[in-house]
């Protein structure tokens, strides 16, 4: 450890920064293991600080300090203090120029936090903290300032950029080149970037809705550049959706995008110079998938859309990061939802959120949206903070409906353009725009854990009424004990025997929002014939759970006739969870498993349902996933959740073969390729198809996938058929599609990744043996974030079978993995760890082996504070 016990920063401790940086002037002489930085920074004493002398404390971590001057006067040793993680210097007067130079070492950085090296090409990331790797400077979000940036490196690195406007460039005497940016709003200091290579880019152009022409440039390597064109058309809707809905223009005169393999995130909203992984940003048909091809359009939107949620009005602190994030990520989801399906987008959305964050609010790091504490601010760029703080943005939506919630956001906008705000600003500005009182609404910000509805009903005959009394919980966790009630919007329908929607008022309104705030509450609806059933929590209205003890027969009943779509799915899902749990605790009795008829009836209406969206019939299709089972259940017996879900996948696809294969048949046409959302649920449905007939592992079937590896004209069809050999061709078969399928693309970044992480995630290929040999393979790489989440990161989370053997071998791997990575990428490291710190859920053995493996982490000598907090959390009774 660093130190005994790394410092904890407290939301309650917060002081406004004692000086301000007025204007902030950088020159980078670039040089891979010794680039020069030199920084003049205006500075002046914050009027609203307390009164008194307080001393200039600048952030600097792993830096070479050369020299230090105030004013033009060089200090000596004496005039300030070095301090572990920066500087220390008492300036008497109220405004100085401060001078500093000092020396870093880019190619070493293997953080991929500050400036570094990825693959030959700098390139920086600074939130949250990393420009202290960078050079001294107060490192907060709250110090804004306007950067003039200067770039000096040899010709071989003819692209040099930063943000903002370029205003300067030429040649200097030895042989290097300059370029000077000038960024003309003022931002914080996460949000600088710089960029040097030699790169080619793609150039595009988009006219504002107030006449303006914005030049669009993305920069990649040179073999790149014709994987551009779907990011660039992604930039150009999302710049036209900000101002559709939003009003919302692009304010400098370009916007640039970067493609780096070497990333620890998605993608880093940079002022006017995006910077993102290259998986998120380049894409062909013959190379990307699908989903890869929806995911850089959402994350081009996502970065694109901060410009204002985010750079334009920014966060106080660190606490406030769901400020930027929750809204952006409510933004970039409509985004998608406009664009493509929107009922798709809501089940893959909430399907994350309860499988995955759910899960975080049950375990050691459970946090509210706005954490009270932390010891490491990366650790909090989670699914809580982004996913479920989305969540909360969309309540607030549903609450004050589009308009209102409009009226509320440019209030917001117009209100703090150019500060640094909080949480409590933004929901303030809903209110006033409003007038509502959302005092009761704020705990979701300030309440850690997932809320659970418990809801009972009753029918009075003879007066037609029908009541639901609704019960509201939430689990306690270490922090928080005791939990107030939350204010829930829960949409509700009523359907009558025949399936339809019962009015619900005199306007004929078919679904309502019931405000829940006290934690039991009844709701009436009168003048009913019949006793209705209820369709709970429509389009998934709060992020909460609801239990309501439905039966199999209304289950069936909703799933054919709810006409909200994502309820339909929803139903779906309850039935499997009920099916699940019924086969799970028949293998833990030693009883033969047996999947009831009226279940396979179902899936087979299902499936031959020509009316219904091809994309929810493969949603339903799917099945919850072994960790969504794992999620559901109080203690996870990881055996029998495995052997529950393939045995109901096994029944399924022995009784349908012939419905499955008259799908699949029907499924694949043949046209050119295009990413619009007819087309991907087609193909989406087809190879599910593909991989239930795979299942079987008939002859006939692996033929197919044989042939559909062969002949597939993208690779949306190319990789499901992959993955259909690998999990279910015997050797022959397998080998051969894996070695084919490496000698065709090894020179293509990104399908690597997807080929690596095919087989650690395949339950059958996947071993510890493989993933083993994997890791020597020339395509991993230790120090590549992708290869990392690809391959160790696709055997912990996804190849759950593999992952939780019975002798704790897995868990002894990744606890492994994480000593290993934390020496070169804490960041990494601390997610690595995670799927071993959930060990409280499980039973037993497993339960006593992954502890045993998160101690030996914890015991293994130093760790960073990232690595440190998540394990010693996980580790606290
Ligand atoms: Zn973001």
């Amino acid at each position: 450890m660093q130190d005994a016990q790394p410092k904890t920063t407290y939301l309650k401790d917060y002081r406004v920064p004692d000086y301000l940086v007025d204007s902030t002037d950088l020159c980078f002489e670039l040089e891979p293991k010794a680039t020069l930085v030199k920084s003049r920074l205006k500075i002046r004493r914050n009027p609203e600080a307390e009164e008194g002398i307080p001393p200039l404390l600048l952030d600097g971590i792993d830096l070479e300090l050369l020299s230090i001057a105030i004013d033009g006067t060089m200090l000596s040793p004496a005039d300030y203090q070095e301090l572990p993680q920066g500087l220390s210097i008492i300036v008497e007067k109220p405004d100085f120029l401060l001078e500093i130079h000092n020396r870093i070492n880019p190619e070493d950085n293997t953080s991929l936090e500050g400036l570094y090296l990825s693959n030959g090409m700098y390139c920086t990331q600074c939130e949250a903290e990393g420009f202290r790797k960078i050079t001294f400077y107060p490192d907060r979000p709250d110090v804004m300032s306007k950067f003039t940036t200067t770039i000096v490196a040899p010709i071989d690195h003819p692209v040099l950029l930063s943000n903002g406007n370029e205003v300067d460039r030429g040649y200097i005497e030895d042989g290097r080149q300059f370029v000077t940016w000038e960024d003309p709003f003022a931002k914080p200091a996460y949000l600088f970037a710089l960029v040097a290579g030699d790169l080619q880019h793609v150039d595009d152009t988009f006219t504002t809705s107030s006449g303006r022409e914005v030049k669009l440039q993305i920069f990649t390597e040179a073999k790149n550049i014709g994987k551009c064109d779907h990011a660039m058309r992604s930039l150009k809707s999302a710049m036209h959706w900000d101002e559709e809905v939003y009003g919302r223009e692009y304010d400098l005169d370009i916007f640039m995008v970067v493609a780096v393999d070497h990333f620890n995130m998605g993608a880093m909203e940079n002022k006017g110079l995006n910077i993102f992984n290259s998986a998120c940003v380049l894409a062909s048909p013959e190379t990307a998938t699908d989903s890869a091809f929806q995911r850089i359009e959402s994350i081009v939107g996502h970065e694109y859309f901060h410009n204002w949620s985010g750079n334009r009005v920014t966060c106080r602190d660190w606490f406030q990061l769901s400020l930027k994030e929750g809204f952006t990520v409510f933004r970039d989801a409509e985004f998608s939802a406009d664009l493509n399906s929107r009922a798709v987008k809501r089940i893959e959305d909430v399907t994350l959120l309860r499988t995955n964050q759910f899960a975080e609010d049950a375990g050691p790091m459970a946090h509210p949206i706005r954490p009270d504490s932390y010891m490491e601010i990366s650790n909090f760029y989670t699914l809580t903070v982004y996913e479920k703080g989305a969540e909360v943005v969309r309540m607030i939506h549903t609450l004050l409906g589009a308009d209102g919630f409009r009226k509320g956001s440019d209030l917001y906008f117009e209100r703090h353009d150019g500060c640094a705000v909080t949480c409590e600003d933004f929901i303030v500005a809903m209110e006033d725009a409003n007038q509502v009182d959302l005092t009761q609404f704020r705990r979701w910000y300030s309440q850690a854990g997932t809320p659970v509805l418990d809801v009972t009903d009753q029918f009075d005959e003879s007066t037609g009424v029908y009541r639901f009394v609704i019960r509201q919980s939430c689990p306690p966790i270490p922090e928080q004990k005791d939990k107030l009630p939350f204010h829930i919007p829960l949409t509700v329908g009523l359907l009558d025997s025949t399936g339809s929607d019962i009015a619900l008022d005199k306007a004929g309104s078919t679904q309502l929002v019931l405000e829940i705030t006290e934690s039991e509450q009844m709701f009436e609806f009168n003048g009913l014939n019949e006793k209705p059933l209820p369709s709970l929590l429509r389009s998934f209205s709060a992020p909460v759970k609801v239990r309501y003890d439905y039966s199999l027969e209304q289950l069936l009943f909703l799933m054919s006739h709810d006409s909200d779509t994502f309820n339909r799915w929803d139903a779906s899902q309850r039935l499997a969870f009920k099916a699940m749990n019924l086969l799970q605790g028949a293998y833990q009795e030693g009883l033969t498993l047996k999947l009831s008829p009226e279940l396979i009836l179902a899936y087979r209406n299902i499936l031959l349902d020509k009316e219904l969206d091809p994309a929810l019939v493969a949603e339903i299709m799917l099945l919850p996933s072994e960790h969504s089972i794992a999620e559901e259940s109080v203690s996870i017996d990881a055996e029998a959740i495995v052997a529950a879900r393939a045995f109901a996948r096994k029944s399924l696809s022995c009784a349908l073969i012939d419905e499955l294969k008259e799908r699949y048949a029907e499924l694949d046409i043949e046209r050119p390729y295009s990413p619009n959302a007819k087309d991907i649920a087609e193909r989406r449905l087809k190879n599910i198809c593909l991989e239930y007939l795979c299942i079987t592992e008939s002859a006939d079937a692996l033929d197919l996938a044989q042939r559909q590896f062969d002949s597939a004209g993208n690779m949306t069809d190319r990789a499901a058929a992959l993955s259909a050999l690998i999990n279910y061709g015997n050797d022959q078969y397998a080998e051969q599609a894996i070695h084919q399928f490496y000698d065709r693309w090894k020179e293509d970044t990104q399908v690597t990744e997807l080929w690596l992480a095919q087989q650690a995630c395949s339950a059958k290929r996947g071993t510890l043996n493989n993933i083993k040999a994997l890791m020597q393979h020339p395509a991993f790489e230790l120090k590549n974030p992708n290869k990392v989440r690809a391959v160790i990161g696709g055997f912990a989370n996804r190849n759950f079978q593999q992952f939780h053997k019975n002798d704790g071998s897995g868990f002894e791997f990744v606890a492994d993995q994480v000593i290993a990575l934390d020496k070169l990428n804490p960041q990494i490291a601390s997610r690595v760890v995670i799927p071993i710190t959930r060990w409280k859920k499980y039973q037993g053995d497993l339960a006593d082996k992954m502890k045993a493996a998160l101690l030996r982490v914890s015991n293994s000598g130093e760790l960073s504070k990232d690595v440190y907090e998540v394990v010693s959390k996980s580790l606290m009774n």
